[in-house]
């Protein structure tokens, strides 16, 4: 895949990047380990005063960042904006709360001290995606510089511009030279930068091939990673929810990103006796969103990333409604626009083994289900092979608790739309990958947990 800027609206490619050559990966790698000797020995004092001007740099520019954002990925630019103020949410979080993470924790034994200390390990990889091409380094890039580690991100072909961005704030911020750095390579760089022996560990935020892939690399070279991979999360609504909140943020849920989020809501599981209202009300909402250029103030839904995954989604929502799915609103891309653009599509009646059954949708397509009973719906929510998050909407104290206790899913929000949040984990289980980023977790993966016993 070439590094480049490839406008999801228009379809031209505004600018091309050469790949760094092996000289060139060197000199990054040899800077990021120079840089770690000293940057490691700096306090934590000092990490959070230039993790806060981050913070004020981000917000300072967040109108020339979600520019960016918006032509490489097609995000709409409120949205970009808003991305761009929530990395320095995410950057204030951890300058304010990382020395209580990583504060020596003291444990009674036989020893006359002993205790836990958190140290970091040196330089660490990240493989990010373009979806929230902001926002997922800087959950990373925060707790990991906090913690002492310096960072190399590896980020996707397509968002070049937001990488080298990103590179240049942490040296306008004080940052040390070399404490954050992005090398512009493709994916088959990734597995002989992992097994440099600089390289201490890796993180890859993506699809579930990638992230094998990574762990595979990573795995033969005895080293740790974390994966947040895909998503097909459920969206329950049981009869006693409130059915104007759940379609409401049902609608946001699915359309969020212009559909591409791994915490998107895709398979909504319906109770029967709500299910055609629920229908009637979300294909209202549905039908009244904007589609169109992502730079206009008034546009819900822009394009999507690549023409590739608009191909990807239109052969799915057409193998599904081929065996005999039911198109609500939607269901073909526009024949008389240029770009990536998909129509907001509600699918119902999904014939089991198809791919809306089956299969992660990552575009503005929402999928119908209906139950009949709490039950019922559990054992749908948990039929696949992808556990991120899980929204569920009900009332009904009890049916709550069986659902927090039943869904397997890293996150389970109850009444509420499912969201990254730096004071809480995010992380998945099953195939959605391992390990947790943000709050008190996250900042605790990539560091030494040292265990210290005096006598
Ligand atoms: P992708 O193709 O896996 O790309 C993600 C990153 O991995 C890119 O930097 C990509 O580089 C790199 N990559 C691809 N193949 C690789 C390989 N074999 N070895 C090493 N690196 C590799 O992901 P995508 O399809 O663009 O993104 C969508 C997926 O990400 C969806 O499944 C979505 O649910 C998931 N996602 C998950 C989360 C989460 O937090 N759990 C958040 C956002 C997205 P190139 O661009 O150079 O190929």
């Amino acid at each position: 895949m070439a590094i480049a800027t490839v406008n999801p609206v228009t379809g031209e490619i505004e600018k091309t990047f050469k790949p760094l050559t092996s000289e060139e990966i060197e000199a990054k790698l040899a800077r990021a380990q120079s840089s770690f000797e000293l940057y490691r020995q700096t306090t934590l004092e000092q990490r959070s005063e230039w993790l806060n001007k981050v913070a004020e740099i981000l917000e300072r520019d967040r109108l020339r960042y979600g520019k960016i954002m918006t032509t490489e990925m097609g995000k709409p630019l409120k949205s970009a904006i808003a991305e761009a103020n929530k990395c320095a949410l995410v950057c204030r979080y951890y300058a304010e709360n990382a020395a209580e993470f990583l504060a020596d924790k003291s444990a009674s034994t036989d020893a006359s001290r002993s205790f836990v200390r958190y140290q970091p390990l040196g330089l660490i990889l990240a493989v990010m995606p373009w979806n929230f091409p902001f926002w997922q380094v800087f959950r990373f890039a925060a707790p990991a510089l906090m913690a002492g580690n310096v960072g190399l991100l590896k980020h996707a072909s397509n968002v070049p511009q937001c990488a080298l961005a990103i590179e240049d704030i942490f040296p306008e911020a004080g940052f040390p030279q070399g404490a954050f750095q992005t090398l512009l390579v493709g994916a088959d760089r990734v597995a002989e930068i992992i097994a440099d022996d600089r390289v201490k560990a890796a993180t890859l935020t993506g699809s579930e091939a990638a992230g094998a892939s990574l762990a595979a690399a990573a795995g033969k070279q005895i080293k740790k990673t974390v994966l947040e991979l895909g998503g097909s999360d459920p969206f329950i609504v049981l009869e006693s929810a409130d059915l104007t909140a759940a379609v409401e943020t049902g609608m946001a849920a699915r359309m969020l990103n212009n559909g591409q989020s791994c915490i998107a809501a895709k398979r909504f599981i319906l109770a029967d006796s709500i299910a055609d209202e629920f229908e009637k009300q979300l294909k209202a909402k549905f039908a009244a969103l904007q589609v169109g250029d992502p730079m206009d103030e008034n546009t819900d839904v822009g394009p999507l990333a690549t023409p590739g995954i608009l191909q990807d989604l239109d052969e799915q929502v057409q193998k599904t409604v081929d065996k005999g799915a039911r198109v609500v609103v939607g269901g073909k891309p526009f024949s008389d626009r240029t770009g990536n653009f998909y129509p907001p599509t509600i699918i119902a009646d999904i014939p089991p083994g198809t791919p809306a059954d089956r299969e992660e949708f990552f575009g503005p397509v929402a999928l119908l289900f209906r139950v009949q009973n709490l039950e019922e719906a559990i054992a749908l929510a948990n039929s696949t092979s992808l556990g991120l998050g899980a929204s569920a909407w009900t009332n009904d104290e009890t049916e709550q608790e069986i659902l927090i206790d039943k869904l397997e899913a890293g996150a389970v929000f109850i009444n509420g739309l499912v969201k990254s949040d730096p004071r809480l984990p995010f992380g998945g289980i099953k195939r959605s990958g391992y390990g947790r980023e943000l709050s008190s977790e996250g900042i605790r993966e990539f560091v030494n947990i040292k265990t210290v016993w005096v006598k």
